[in-house]
């Protein structure tokens, strides 16, 4: 026991190296669609190569937005193209004891979900990971001595609360960090799970009581984060029986959209003011992280206080900024780039003759078509 004990702080050592790296933001751009815009302005916003797109320029028509990305994935890129050049790399280190998290941020109906949940048709990041890390665990050679166990836990963030998604009567849980600074969630349901048809088995059914409630509670599934967790942890078979606890986050964050401007009230201004809390928080953290400026605020919301072990230092993090093409999307696509982007340049060139014969007006008009959407809501 005592061995074990030495052997864990061995490791907390090694992993609690400061270093702290970066989180990779990519930008997925979704298809534009004709029904998502009334009145067949186009889109507004365009790639331009694998690290760059533009936008329409508010304040000038005939000027464009040039923005600067890790990655840019534009309109054509395939759920499995999403997933090897954003996720599949970082897997491998979750066999090995580290963390990990993968986040999809954007305004609601952006493509969050079809990112990360997506179709039985086009699968995304959740279910090609899980299959993936099996395949890992299924490839590791026998010779190296140790076992491997996978299990997951599944919960939501909403209001500032912590509700576990695989328990019938969830009440808000504690977070909690212990002594080598993981954190945890005393009395979170965490289920061990032996291949993906056995993750489908837990997770399709509590995402599917997850939707189908929100429809009746305002959307309630575009307002909170959902958080899933694949742990997987290994055993070495020669004592002391060494053991090593690498974590996984995929979270499908709420809707990044300004709920104070489309004019929410009572029970869902208060909604929002939380979702603010914690989408803004975690914004100041990714901000802390990538310039590497003094204190990183994890503390100061329930998402960032979770993610804290799995996001920024020793851990691999990656952002997938989802953005809609067109103009009702505007005001939000700019403000979720504004958060995503390392850099950002004016250019003076039309986007598109449309948009040179009607200056700024579209963008007017998406201002008040949210207003009055917000009000008529
Ligand atoms: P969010 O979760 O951000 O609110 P969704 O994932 O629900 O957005 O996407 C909104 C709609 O757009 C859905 O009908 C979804 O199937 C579709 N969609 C999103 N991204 C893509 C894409 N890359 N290719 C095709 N359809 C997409
Ligand atoms: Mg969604």
């Amino acid at each position: 026991f005592v061995c074990v004990k030495m052997a864990q702080r061995v490791l907390v050592a090694d992993g609690g190296n400061k270093k702290t790296s970066r989180v990779r933001v990519a930008v997925r751009l979704r298809p534009y669609m004709s029904k998502q815009d009334d009145k067949h302005e186009g889109p507004c916003v365009r790639g331009l190569d694998s690290q760059n797109l533009e936008i329409v320029n508010w304040r000038n028509a005939t000027e464009t937005v040039k923005y600067h990305f890790d990655v840019f994935h534009g309109e054509d890129t395939t759920q499995e193209e999403v997933f090897l050049s954003s996720v599949k790399s970082i897997l491998p280190n979750i066999l090995k004891g580290q963390n990990a998290s993968v986040f999809a941020y954007g305004p609601t109906g952006a493509g969050k979900t079809h990112t990360m949940l997506g179709s039985p048709e086009q699968p995304g990041v959740i279910p090609l990971a899980v299959e993936e890390v099996f395949n890992l665990v299924r490839a590791t050679d026998q010779d190296e001595g140790w076992d491997y166990s996978v299990g997951m836990s599944y919960l939501e963030i909403y209001n500032e609360k912590v509700l576990d998604l695989l328990s019938q009567n969830s009440q808000d849980l504690p977070i909690r960090e212990d002594k080598d600074k993981n954190i945890l969630i005393p009395g979170l349901t965490h289920t061990v799970i032996s291949s993906s048809c056995d993750f489908d088995k837990y997770f399709v059914p509590a995402t599917l009581k997850r939707t189908t409630a929100s429809t009746k509670l305002n959307q309630r599934s575009s307002r909170s984060h959902a958080i899933l967790l694949i742990k997987v942890v290994r055993t070495q078979r020669p004592l002391p029986h060494r053991q090593q606890t690498g974590k996984l986050y995929l979270v499908d964050l709420a809707g990044s959209e300004d709920n104070r401007r489309t004019g929410n009230q009572g029970i869902r201004l208060k909604e929002s003011g939380a979702i603010n809390l914690s989408l803004f928080t975690l914004s100041k953290v990714v901000d802390a992280l990538n310039s590497a400026s003094g204190r990183v605020p994890y503390r100061d919301s329930k998402l960032t206080r979770l993610l804290q072990d799995s996001l920024g230092g020793s851990a691999h993090s990656v952002m997938i900024t989802n953005i809609a093409p067109e103009y009702k999307y505007y005001f939000d696509t700019f403000s979720a780039l504004n958060f995503a982007a390392k850099s950002k340049l004016i250019v003076n060139k039309p986007f598109t003759r449309e948009t040179v014969a009607v200056p700024v007006l579209p963008v007017k008009r998406a201002r008040e078509e949210q207003e009055a959407a917000a009000a008529s809501g």
